[in-house]
């Protein structure tokens, strides 16, 4: 049997894109359907300015379609009830077919959102690897019996919790994906996902993969379309039990508003951040250190919710650690993302490179150093160099707002206790760095870092074992790992009287 070798380099990667052709339907009761408007909105490669695809523009009463379909299947019982071990089996068929699939799957994610092929690619093993742990989990979570006297039986059941709408964003778009359908598919809910309508394409891949893998009909829907229409119209109805939602702290403060205005359903928030990655004087490699802090904030066109986006630098260190960071920002420019070797590509459309570069001139204007990047780069196509300012302060806007682009900004401190003042003064908790060989201040510091995770001596390091979220306003959930499945389960409790002779 012959078999199509892997793509390995631009030209073979632009073949592929020639040849690929794109599902713009939404998926509604195991049905490719136009939105009941036949309203359409384009998909377009940022790379390119090429229209890719007309997408299904679904609002309010596709939503109410897609929600009494998947109410109807969780009632139905045929994934709902299932012996968690045959969901296991479906889920399993599901991630060897993206396994199948991934370098089509890595490369709409490029065309769609302008992101690397490399870092698609490392996408790909990520969202498979989350649904393969999901699924190996759930005939694995027990429930408890309670203890009681002899008198009675006292068992907590775990069941799951009905119609759950995920609402996930532009930039990593099979990844967010999966970390929220696998857990709740496992559970045994029934998923209705609404893509970003910056990066649809995949999700409507993953629908037909859904199907052959024999996800039972109404249990996994997507509606492609916009937040403000039928993003809005999930996280307003009644029939809707949970929204597992990642994007920005401002819509996820909408969510949870909506969520009181309509029936009080669970809210689990992945919102932004603004990072801080400390470096103390102490490390041995400064080298190896610059080049992980570039990485940090440079790494997918700094379009990542735990972009190391504020550099925290000992003073004593900072005037060549700088030079260290611009040296390997260097060899990070952005490059076509159809290049294997291009570790940037191009920002995700015109309004958010707009609010990059809106984003530079305000740091200029307020007083920080630009010490490299600045301008868009000549189109076609929209691209950003790795952007780097010194002597920021706590109180610039680049300083305490999330861009969401590569941008970075330098710090400088004199003490430990003004590191940590410094890396805490932010609305933010997501994610915070420390570079550092003194196991005493690590252990000191990492306890008092207000944030959902602390990388020591790396940056974003985890796998599927390790929880994923934030606290403060970047959120109230936590994706992967067991505690993401228990998240899309209700606890039962049942007390049985025991009858004495
Ligand atoms: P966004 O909040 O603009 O949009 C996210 C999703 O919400 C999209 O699907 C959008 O259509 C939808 N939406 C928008 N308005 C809505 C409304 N009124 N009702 C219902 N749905 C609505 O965010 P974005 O620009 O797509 O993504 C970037 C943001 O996501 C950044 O803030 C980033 O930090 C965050 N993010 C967080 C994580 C995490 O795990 N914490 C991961 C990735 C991205």
């Amino acid at each position: 049997m012959s078999r199509t070798p892997s793509p390995r380099t631009l030209a073979d990667w632009q073949a592929r894109a020639a040849e690929l052709s794109f599902e713009s339907h939404a998926f509604i009761d195991d049905t490719f359907v136009d939105a009941e408007s036949g309203d359409t909105f384009e998909s377009r490669n940022p790379a390119t300015g090429e229209i890719l695809a007309q997408v299904a523009s679904c609002d309010e009463p596709d939503a109410t379609r897609a929600v009494a379909v998947a109410r109807e299947a969780f009632a139905g019982g045929e994934w709902s009830r299932l012996a968690p071990g045959k969901r296991k089996k479906t889920l399993l068929r599901l991630a060897d077919l993206m396994e199948a699939n991934k370098h089509e799957l890595a490369l709409i994610d490029t065309l769609d959102m302008g992101k690397p092929i490399s870092s698609s690619l490392g996408d790909m093993a990520g969202a498979i690897g989350c649904i393969r742990y999901q699924a190996e989990c759930i005939d694995k979570l027990y429930g408890e019996v309670a203890p009681t006297g002899e008198d009675a039986l006292a068992l907590v059941l775990r069941e799951p919790i009905g119609v759950v709408a995920a609402i996930v964003p532009w930039n990593f778009p099979l990844m967010m994906t999966a970390w929220k359908i696998a857990p709740a598919l496992a559970a045994g809910n029934s998923v209705i996902l609404k893509p970003s309508e910056k990066s649809p394409l995949s999700a409507l891949r993953l629908a037909q993969l859904a199907k052959e893998a024999g996800l039972p009909k109404g249990v996994f829907q997507v509606l492609p379309g916009f937040g403000h229409t039928v993003g809005k119209a999930l996280a307003l109805s009644m029939e809707v039990d949970c929204l597992a939602f990642t994007g920005s702290t401002a819509v996820g403060k909408q969510l949870m508003q909506y969520a009181g205005q309509s029936n009080l359903k669970r809210v689990y928030l992945e919102c932004g951040g603004k990072s801080p990655n400390l470096v103390f004087a102490d490390c041995k490699d400064l080298d190896r250190v610059a080049s992980h802090a570039a990485a940090a904030i440079f790494h997918n066109q700094g379009e990542v919710c735990i972009a190391g986006s504020r550099l925290l630098v000992e003073n004593a260190i900072r005037e060549q650690f700088v030079e260290k960071v611009l040296a390997a920002a260097e060899n990070m420019q952005p490059g076509d993302p159809l290049d294997p070797q291009s570790f940037m590509g191009a920002i995700v459309d015109e309004a958010q490179h707009r609010r990059i570069l809106d984003y530079i001139r305000q740091g200029v204007e307020e007083g920080a150093r630009l010490r490299s990047g600045g301008q868009a780069l000549e189109g076609p196509g929209l691209f950003i160099p790795p952007t780097v300012f010194d002597g920021v302060t706590p109180s610039m806007t680049i300083g305490r707002e999330e861009i969401f682009g590569p941008v970075l900004a330098v710090f400088g401190f004199d003490t430990e206790e003004e590191a940590i003042a410094m890396a805490n003064d932010t609305p933010y908790g997501l994610a915070a760095g420390l570079w550092s060989q003194d196991i005493d201040r690590i252990m000191r510091v990492t306890r008092r870092l207000q944030s959902g995770q602390v990388f020591v001596n790396n940056w974003a390091g985890g796998d599927q074992t390790m929880p994923f979220g934030g606290v403060k306003q970047s959120g109230n959930g936590r994706d992967k790992s067991h505690h993401s499945l228990e998240e899309y389960s209700e606890l039962k409790s049942v007390w049985m009287s025991l009858q004495a002779n």
